[in-house]
């Protein structure tokens, strides 16, 4: 099973590149062996010291995609858009077939799992309180009024259905 986390989403180093001098050709120039300008787009969010990250965005999406879609994109959210091609580009790599909806449906079916092991949780936690109540009515007979007892238990025992339908439908 492929590791899925989120560690292949780094923060981007995002606008420190000094510029005049020699500045050394930023991943992708280096990568695709032109002159890195100074307005360089690739070069606040593919840094030389991190070739890998620039060869799997080429990779999967081509450079000439992926300088439209950060062309298309607010200068701000750039970093964040890297990361994520990024991480999809990577998973695409490790993944050829499903790339990150391996991911999304490997985490949709532990949701799935989970929520169907809290449903029954759920349940027990309603029988076991139903077999309390009975108990304690049984054994406690001239405490309080059974009127009133009866109401009480009847009436927590519905809040709690009602609970567990609002964590069943909510999702
Ligand atoms: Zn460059």
């Amino acid at each position: 099973m492929v590791d899925y986390t989120m560690k292949d989403i780094t923060t981007c180093g995002g606008g420190g590149r000094k510029h005049g001098g020699a500045a050394p050709p930023c991943a992708a120039c280096k990568l695709l062996r032109r002159r890195c300008a100074k307005d360089c787009v690739f070069a606040p969010y593919f840094p030389a010291d991190e070739p890998q990250k620039f060869a799997s965005v080429h990779k999967v999406f081509g450079a000439s995609n992926v300088n439209k879609m950060l062309q298309e994109l607010a200068e701000d959210q750039r970093g964040d858009a890297v990361s994520s091609m990024v991480y999809e580009a990577n998973a695409r790599v490790r993944d050829p077939v499903y790339g990150c909806v391996g991911a999304i449906s490997s985490l949709q079916q532990q949701i799935d799992l989970l929520q169907t092991q809290l449903a029954l949780a759920q349940a027990e936690v309603v029988q076991m309180r139903m077999r309390m109540r009975q108990y304690s009515n049984n054994s406690s007979t001239i405490s309080t009024s059974p009127d009133h007892h009866y109401y009480n238990s009847r009436r927590s025992i519905f809040s709690m259905e009602a609970n567990m339908e609002d964590t069943f439908w909510s999702s």
